[in-house]
């Protein structure tokens, strides 16, 4: 019933938030070394559902994120459930749960939580996303909204579009019209954090 209201406060990703200013320098300067020489590199994405999402919704809301998030030159593989022994993805999967809520201790306004820094895990709180809006239309951007957290690799949020820190009529009427998009910072900062991420392999081989 009061949905809207809700809406209005809904907060997309929960965590601290407290080096968000520390990295707007390093985004500064990293803005003039993207740009040439893109290539799609792919990303597999696992998703495993605890909850029973519609296949249908599932199916529309990870088109959606695909969409959000190609131009910036990421290509999602998306998988159903969890990684393989034996992959030969030498590259680090996103790893993404969806659960119905969350214990207590965690940011109560939240429709989700990712741990940018360590760049895997996601969790999405479906409860909570279901009354904010379609499960179809939310679902997607809350997941690029995260992917977009563990591909930049920096805890930050942008003053507009899909990594605004909270979501509000605006963003929520945006995403019915499918307006809301990355910001111009975003897509550069998505390519900058997959040219690091794309090196890790590498670093971790050479040890
Ligand atoms: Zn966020």
């Amino acid at each position: 019933m009061n949905a809207p209201e809700r809406r209005s406060l809904a907060r997309v990703s929960a965590y601290s938030d407290e080096r968000e200013a520390a990295v707007k320098i390093p985004v500064i300067l990293g803005l003039a070394a993207v740009g040439l020489g893109l290539h799609a590199q792919t990303i597999r994405v696992y998703v495993q559902d605890s909850v029973g999402v519609c296949p249908a919704d599932l199916k529309r809301a990870t088109s959606k994120a695909a969409a959000l998030l190609a131009p910036a030159g990421v290509c999602i593989a998306w998988r159903h459930g969890g990684p393989k022994s034996g992959d030969p993805d030498s590259l680090r999967p996103i790893l993404v749960h969806i659960v119905s809520d969350i214990p207590e201790g965690h940011n109560l306004e939240a429709l989700a939580f990712a741990q940018a820094f360590e760049g895997v895990h996601i969790t999405v709180l479906y409860n909570r996303v279901l009354k904010t809006g379609p499960p179809h239309v939310v679902l997607g951007y809350v997941l690029a909204h995260e992917i977009t957290h563990l591909l930049e690799g920096i805890s930050r949020h942008s003053a507009t579009g899909v990594m605004k820190a909270h979501w509000g009529r605006v963003e929520y009427y945006a995403m019915r019209r499918g307006t809301l998009v990355l910001s111009n910072e975003d897509i550069h900062l998505i390519r900058l954090g997959m040219e690091a991420r794309e090196l890790q392999p590498l670093i971790a081989v050479a040890r």
